[in-house]
């Protein structure tokens, strides 16, 4: 069986996750956020080599024996040389590198990562490819990982230098070489056999998130529900316990994990009279704010950085104290930077007086940031985010229904409040990540012009629904 840098990644993390990826792939729950940052690779990759121009793409992703003939190929080749995506290959671990450079006969091998600093992970990764670069014959004089620079502000014009930075793990890499040899020879037992039975545990999380925590862990409610609890947890999981309902409540001595165990075992909704009496008290005209932005990892907006939650559509429900309901909205789709408008249009309808609702300190957080970039905007900005009340920490202390299963996310209230709403039926556009996705598409000039038409239609009903639904949650809680 041959490896590769990710299986041997995966195998580190969990024997048990390689063996699903290889034999169980139809197990495999789908995340949009894993697509979203393998999206953000890709153009940093591809900047990476708009920045060596004279460097040499070997390609052929799907095609690995033909690419190690043209690396071979191109490092015959004498004098300097930069390549992209190397293939190397030893003791049947195939890698790919990011880039490979040559300077006055030493080579540097760089690992390209969209996170804005090294984590320690990151030094496996650089082992792996160290280990059969080196095995395959050619020694490494440097081991760096190209990073994303969060400081930087694009100048526009295409101009993307000082977007990466470099930290060198040479160190770090080497000293995890040692273990991809065992490692590797480890995982080819396991993937030979049976699904291992790792329990779920921390590693299930670290580095990254598993995809298969619902076939290693199945249930309704399964301890891991528990918030902000990871050493309760595991002391859970130790002692056998699997279903949140049979652990003893003297277990659990944290206030928020104990209301999730209360509400769970008892099947029933645990809302204290506080709660209602401080939605009651919110004065009017009620505005019901929620924001969708989008991050681009490389930044395509001058004067923008590398990360930052640049605004694109708004939704406002303005509510009377007569009962008349209001919409506002704005979306731009014109593909120019939205952030601007999209303050001086909030500002216009939000008006000067009465609560602004929000679920969660997000909104707060995008208005001050435009208050930062658009002085002349700072001050109105400033007052409007002093007006907002935030209700996710009233609800976190204050009310749990057991369909939201430890989970305060709005997307997991809203259902359990007011099940006749929920976000079926709404398109193409049901989440976060999907309205990102659904605004990068029709930035895309490949998109056309009905497409465009259909997402922004599916933004526009997606942003509605949260803050319609935000104030049927404030209004059913209000009792
Ligand atoms: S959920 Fe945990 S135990 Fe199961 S495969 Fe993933 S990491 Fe391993």
């Amino acid at each position: 069986m041959n490896l590769s840098k990710s299986k041997l990644v995966s195998g580190r993390q969990c024997p048990r996750r390689l063996w699903l990826e290889v034999h169980r792939p139809d197990l495999l729950e789908a995340d949009s956020g894993t697509e979203q940052l393998f999206a953000f690779g890709h153009r940093l990759n591809e900047v990476a080599r708009s920045l060596e121009p004279d460097g040499t793409l070997i390609g052929h992703g799907d095609d690995p024996g033909r690419a190690l003939v043209e690396t071979r190929a191109a490092l015959a080749q004498p004098g300097d040389r930069t390549l992209f995506e190397p293939a190397f290959v030893h003791e049947g671990i195939l890698v790919r590198a990011d880039i490979l450079r040559r300077r006055k006969g030493r080579h540097a091998l760089v690992e390209l990562k969209a996170s804005t600093e090294p984590k320690p992970h990151h030094a496996f990764d650089c082992a792996v490819q160290a280990y059969v670069i080196e095995g395959s014959g050619l020694q490494l004089g440097e081991i760096a990982l190209a990073h994303v620079n969060s400081e930087f502000v694009y100048p526009g014009g295409g101009d993307y230098r000082g977007l990466l930075c470099s930290t060198d793990i040479g160190t770090e890499a080497r000293a995890a070489v040692s273990q991809v040899p065992k490692l590797a020879a480890s995982l080819r037992k396991v993937l030979a056999g049976k699904e291992p039975n790792v329990r779920p545990g921390p590693h299930c999380e670290d580095p990254y998130p598993c995809p298969f925590i619902e076939h290693c862990e199945p249930g309704d409610y399964p301890v891991r529900i528990l918030p902000r609890s990871a050493a309760l947890i595991e002391r859970l999981r130790a002692e056998s316990y699997r279903d949140l309902r049979d652990v003893p409540g003297e277990a659990i001595r944290s206030r928020a994990a104990h209301r999730v165990w209360q509400a769970t075992r008892t099947g029933s909704v645990l809302l204290d009279p506080e709660l209602r009496a401080t939605l009651r008290s919110l004065g009017y005209p009620r505005h019901y704010l929620d924001f969708e932005t989008i991050r681009f990892v490389v930044p395509i907006w001058k004067g923008t950085r590398p990360y930052e939650q640049l605004p694109f559509q708004w939704s406002l429900h303005i509510e009377h104290r007569n009962g008349r309901l209001a919409h506002r909205e704005f979306l731009d789709t014109s593909g120019e930077p939205p952030m601007e408008k999209a303050a001086a249009a909030l500002l216009e309808a939000v008006g000067a007086e009465g609560p602004v609702v929000t679920y969660g300190p997000f909104e707060r957080t995008v208005l001050r940031a435009l208050a930062e970039r658009y002085p002349r905007l700072a001050a109105p900005l400033e007052q409007l985010a002093a007006r907002i009340v935030d209700v996710l920490p009233l609800l976190r202390a204050h009310y749990h229904h057991p369909a939201m299963k430890g989970s305060w996310s709005l997307k997991a209230v809203l259902p359990a409040v007011a099940p006749e709403l929920g976000y079926a039926g709404l398109g193409e556009v049901a989440d976060g990540e999907a309205a990102e996705r659904a605004y990068l598409e029709i930035l895309d000039p490949a998109t056309d012009a009905a497409r465009k038409a259909k997402l922004a239609a599916d933004l526009r009903a997606y942003c509605a629904r949260d803050t319609f639904g935000l104030r049927l949650l404030v209004q059913k809680l209000s009792g």
